[in-house]
């Protein structure tokens, strides 16, 4: 995201000639001088469908007879941000430290009592600087997954330095923990032209870094399907954006954390009305403090009041939606099979906690719920 980039190139090809590169998606490198205006269709539409949103994957019935899932997830990131950076001062260090040193033990008291597992994704360098924490996440039955080395910025590594960063931060993982992480969050949510591909071949099963929907889904590459499970994020399911801020830098966004419990709540809502998942993206050494964390208990007091709540770990969400991918129709559409009567889980997964309330197994009918078809063309 560089202000630098200069909008006024000279014309350097005619936007009415061409087939882009010939190759068929048209994201030649040739055109990377180019301003957009003058782009042929090939390459704006390369672009666009390098990447896409395939069919919503929504099993018919969620595990244990669940009315819709949360997803609880924890970027572990402590010390990295600032490290990434090469920023080393002690006073930015120690803004991480706190994740660690405060953050991330409230956070698992709270969802111990709620029993609720949630997904910790932690960078390669905070889970060596950390290890017991990482270790502790995994023994108290919560998922660790891949979040970079050193939280970096994968649209600025050649495909090589971040495939190999991928792997080793994956490894790493899997010698602190002893647990193989199965799923990746790319760091910052930066996706580079090269992460689909490395995510696909070091055969994670699903990815947690984009945004084209609410509910899980199938991720296309050239409209092609992938057989890659999204588990979609937003900065509006974030605390970062809400409460972090550059004490040197001429904007301070700062959001009530009450404020933020409300649009928090109200995302639950919907999700709950609709069947589908409500996601969520934390950060201990933001969420942590004595006055935000009280957003986290109160939300999950509100989950905790409805019927029927299956909480899951990225993985389990991911598994649970996955069988969609072998049938031939999306699970779920807006018709009558959702008001049908067995609300049994479909296959004992085991996975997760039903929600405090009660009486998982009460016939309640399942609210139809928007699950479109989006087939490449
Ligand atoms: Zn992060």
């Amino acid at each position: 995201m560089s202000a630098q980039d200069s909008p006024a190139q000279p014309p350097a090809a005619s936007p009415s000639t061409g087939t882009g590169t010939g190759s068929g998606t048209g994201t030649g490198t040739e055109y990377a001088d180019v301003p957009s205006w003058q782009w042929p269709e090939s390459v704006w539409r390369g672009h666009v469908e390098a990447v896409r949103a395939g069919r919503t994957l929504l099993p018919p019935r969620w595990p244990q007879g669940a009315r819709a899932a949360v997803a609880l997830s924890f970027d572990s990131d402590h010390e990295t941000i600032p490290l990434r950076d090469g920023e080393t001062s002690p006073g930015l260090l120690a803004q991480g430290e706190y994740g660690a040193r405060k953050g991330a033990g409230r956070v698992l008291e709270l969802l111990e009592r709620h029993g609720a597992p949630a997904t910790f994704f932690m960078p390669a360098v905070s889970a060596l600087l950390h290890p017991d924490e990482a270790r502790r996440y995994v023994g108290e039955g919560h998922e660790i997954a891949v979040h970079g080395w050193i939280h970096e910025r994968n649209t600025l590594l050649g495909a090589d330095d971040e495939k190999a960063l991928i792997r080793r931060a994956r490894e790493t993982l899997s010698d602190v923990t002893g647990r193989e992480a199965t799923g990746i969050r790319t760091p910052s949510w930066d996706f580079s032209d090269s992460t689909l591909e490395t995510i696909l071949e070091l055969g994670f099963r699903y990815d947690s870094s984009l945004m084209a929907d609410d509910e899980p889904y199938e991720v296309l590459a050239n409209g092609r399907a992938t057989g890659l499970v999204e588990i979609p994020v937003d900065w509006i399911r974030d605390d970062a954006p809400y409460f972090t801020m550059d004490r040197f830098g001429a904007l301070r966004p700062y959001t009530r954390p009450r404020d933020v419990l409300e649009i928090w709540k109200d995302e639950f809502d919907a999700a709950y009305r609709e069947g589908g998942v409500f996601q969520l993206t934390l950060h201990p050494h933001v969420i942590g403090h004595r006055s935000r964390l009280v957003v986290l208990r109160e939300l999950l007091d509100h989950i905790g009041g409805h019927r029927d709540v299956w909480f899951a770990t990225h993985d389990q969400l991911a598994a649970a939606v996955r069988e969609q991918l072998d049938s031939p129709e999306p699970g779920r559409s807006s018709g009558p099979e959702n008001s049908g009567s067995a609300l049994h889980g479909p296959d004992g997964t085991g996975a997760g906690t039903v929600g405090s309330a009660s009486a998982s197994t009460e016939n309640r009918p399942r609210p139809a719920t928007h699950a479109p078809t989006e087939q490449p063309r």
